[in-house]
């Protein structure tokens, strides 16, 4: 006997991974350069110089060092440094302490929702959202509450959000520059939901934590400004990742921050810490503790994702496709051409064009393209992307 929910995990592969894998059969048959993938989410540029220079000069300079156990919640000379550049970037006065280091922000956002469930909680999520998140909200014990998308601007709908809201409410989850839409949430988005969760927690007797995974923070683009969050709601609690700034998605390095002034905080900090233990994410990789911290104020050159944006959004539009601008991250969310978002994405891989169904980010009759890929492959995808608008002509 096995938990049938691990076993469904397990087999089930997600819809990317099954375009992901399709690609590969595909470009067995027809070359690789004649498919045109879409679907995942890999950074396609290298991670900075300085990164595999580092890792180089610790493994020289501390060679038995660098692979020992650090302690359960990362080094504190590795804390320090993440603290520091935090409270250079954004004015805070961020402690060590308050830093949990661990395996990207899927092993943050784990530790956060293991970290404050208690039974019968509910964790409101935005859709269009990250599929994995309901895997590790119902993971901790808690019921993921989806609110339904603001198709215009894929900011937020407040109306159903305050609805939504009930004293089993311990969270929220933001996203911004948000995977799959690419959208960054205004200044006065934010303003508005950091003032209807302040209302509700005082009208529960209980804080609302907003939980704010930033995997996409530095990928911004011109005109756009990601806000710190945690200056515009007190009770915010930060996931971060290096995964996509600096390229570095196989390392697993992220971390958890719980501000000073969240309420009850020592105890979010200390449960956060407890989940991190109790689902084995202690002592995240040492090698890469040292090298993330001493190279967290550098990114990789992400200014080919604007780019991209740039081209695919204009071409898309001339040729017919209802795109929202995106402001960062590297994904692109535009309407199907037929309501079916699976259909009409089985019909693109006719054009060997591989974009994922909005379905299951919970807004049908959209498509996911991540457009993290050469800008040449780009343009040559171009004549596919027109010849299946044409398609439905
Ligand atoms: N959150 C979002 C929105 C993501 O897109 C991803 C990865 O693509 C993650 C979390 C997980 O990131 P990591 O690789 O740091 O675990």
């Amino acid at each position: 006997m096995v938990s049938e929910r691990m076993k469904g995990l397990g087999t089930a592969r997600s819809v990317i991974r099954e375009l992901f894998e399709y690609g590969k059969i595909r470009a067995a048959e027809v070359g690789a350069e004649n498919v045109f993938d879409f679907s995942i989410g890999n950074p396609s540029v290298p991670a900075p110089a300085e990164v595999n220079e580092t890792a180089i000069r610790l493994l020289q300079e501390q060679p038995e060092l660098i692979h020992c156990y650090t302690s359960a919640q990362g080094d504190l000379g590795g804390r320090q440094r993440f603290a520091d550049s935090l409270n250079r970037r954004f004015g805070t006065s961020y402690s060590p302490d308050r830093l949990y280091i661990t395996v990207g922000a899927a092993a943050s956002l784990c530790c956060v929702f293991n970290g404050l469930t208690c039974p019968g909680d509910e964790f409101i999520v935005f859709a269009p959202y990250f599929p994995e998140y309901k895997v590790f909200i119902e993971g901790a014990g808690a019921k993921m509450v989806l609110i339904p998308p603001e198709i215009e601007a894929f900011q937020i709908d407040f109306d159903a959000f305050e609805k939504a809201l009930t004293p089993h409410t311990k969270g929220v989850v933001v996203n911004s520059p948000n995977n799959p839409s690419g959208v960054v949430y205004s200044k006065q988005t934010l303003e508005q939901l950091a003032s209807i969760l302040t209302a509700k927690s005082r009208e529960y007797g209980h804080p609302i934590y907003l939980i704010s995974d930033e995997p996409y923070r530095e990928i911004v683009y011109e005109g756009f400004k990601v806000e710190w969050i945690p200056s515009i709601y007190r009770d915010t609690i930060v996931c971060y990742s290096f995964s996509k700034s600096l390229s570095l998605p196989g390392e697993r390095l992220g971390y958890v921050l719980v501000p000073e002034d969240v309420t009850d905080g020592n105890d979010v900090y200390a449960a956060v810490a407890g989940a991190g233990r109790s689902l084995g994410y202690v002592n995240a990789p040492s090698l890469f503790q040292q090298v993330t911290s001493l190279c967290c104020d550098l990114t990789a050159d992400l200014k080919v994702y604007e780019r991209n944006a740039q081209l695919l959004v204009g071409a898309l539009r001339e040729m017919g496709y209802h795109v929202v601008q995106p402001g960062g991250a590297f994904y692109l969310f535009p309407r199907s051409l037929e309501a079916d978002d699976v259909a009409f994405s089985e019909r693109a891989k006719k054009f060997d064009l591989l974009i994922v169904p909005g379905t299951g980010f919970g807004a049908p009759g959209h498509v996911r393209i991540s457009y993290c890929v050469q800008t040449e492959m780009l343009q040559r995808a171009l004549p596919k992307f027109k010849a299946l608008a044409d398609s439905y002509r």
